[in-house]
């Protein structure tokens, strides 16, 4: 049914690689990292990590920008602030943390301050405050869920500290719906805040994230196995000549990508297991198949998650998709390393 639609896709994926220092903890040893940047111009950059175990192995990896240790919340911001931009003149623009437990990307999307949701929240009221000039009127509402398991949690619900957590994540019932005629989804029953003033963002952002530490005390593996997903809706109208734009951004902090063990556990953790493992696998083969040159006659396998069900109509068209892929510097984990470069270069 998508097919059509699929038609004026354009492939437009890049996927920047960010390299997080070492912890206090962890060897100060970098030395198995080299990074060339011997192509700027393109932002084309590469990155060799030699690995020891007996002989010395070495591998390469491309990307269209690499994050060393040394750069800061700020200098990433820099990079993706005119993409983050394009949701004001109606683009669909999607931002992913993909990388093991660990490796950094809620410090990279959620860090207080500088993290990349928290800079676009409080750079987008100057932005648009910048283009009523222009004669721009924006409307901003936005979303903040929780996927786990393959089920919705809506974390901007009103909650307060007598509400039980266990009600909550029993009785919570979001659907995903699709108006396919206006390419629009929307989730039932999900708490749609309009965006006001950075003050009322902030304590948003709080709420938001009390009910998540509040529901990940019901299960230890809870945060580092779900996505969360932050949605704006952006509505603009030009009183001067009379254009609108409908834009959207969903910046995503997805599940730790280290392969989870299924034959240490059955029932419902191995289900569990089973629907984690494939929601990001899932993801993988939907950009691969959106991004390969024949995507328009391909079956792209949006239903196979709750995740990309839900992104569907983020990911199609001229959609704008940026995966940060995180990594952490110490040697020791050099094997979910290279299973999260492998994912990212598949993607790219
Ligand atoms: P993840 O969300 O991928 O599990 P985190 O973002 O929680 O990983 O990062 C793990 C730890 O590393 C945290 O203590 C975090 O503060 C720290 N950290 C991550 N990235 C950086 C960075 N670029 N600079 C400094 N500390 C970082
Ligand atoms: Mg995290």
């Amino acid at each position: 049914k998508l097919h059509n639609e699929l038609q004026e896709l354009r492939g437009n994926i890049r996927v920047y690689c960010r390299i997080r220092p070492p912890l206090l903890a962890e060897s100060q040893d970098t030395s198995h990292f080299h990074i060339e940047k011997f192509n700027e111009s393109k932002g084309f950059q590469a990155l060799t990590i030699k690995r020891e175990n007996g002989r010395c192995f070495s591998y390469n990896f491309h990307f269209d920008k690499i994050f060393e240790p040394h750069n800061t919340n700020a200098d990433v911001f820099q990079e993706i602030c005119q993409l983050v931009q394009c949701s004001l003149d109606g683009y669909n623009v999607c931002i992913f943390a993909y990388g093991q437990t660990g490796s950094g990307k809620t410090y990279t999307m959620l860090n207080p301050g500088d993290g990349m949701i928290p800079m676009t929240l409080s750079h987008i009221f100057q932005w648009t405050e910048d283009l009523m000039e222009h004669g721009w009127r924006y409307e901003m509402d936005c979303e903040y869920i929780e996927i786990y398991n393959e089920t919705i949690l809506d974390l901007l619900r009103e909650f307060n500290s007598n509400d039980n957590i266990d009600d909550i994540l029993e009785s919570q019932k979001h659907e995903i719906r699709h108006d396919h005629d206006n390419h629009a989804t929307s989730i039932t029953n999900v708490t749609k805040m309009k965006m006001t003033s950075q003050e009322q963002v902030d304590s948003m952002l709080k709420r938001a994230s009390r009910m998540r530490s509040t529901a990940c005390t019901r299960s230890n593996e809870r945060s580092s196995r779900s996505h969360s997903v932050f949605m704006v809706h952006i509505n603009g109208h030009n009183d001067q000549t009379g254009e609108v734009s409908h834009g959207k951004l969903n910046l995503i902090d997805l599940a730790g990508s280290e392969r989870i063990n299924s034959s240490l556990v059955t029932g419902d953790r191995l289900r569990e297991t089973q629907n984690i493992n494939k929601s990001l696998s899932c993801l993988g083969d939907v950009i691969y198949a959106l991004n390969s040159p024949d995507a328009a006659k391909r079956h792209i396998p949006f239903r196979n998650s709750k995740l990309t069900y839900l992104l569907q109509y983020s990911l199609i068209g001229d959609s704008k998709t940026l995966m940060f892929v995180n990594i952490p510097s110490d040697q020791k984990h050099t094997n979910e390393t290279l299973n999260s470069l492998r994912f990212a270069s598949k993607v790219n």
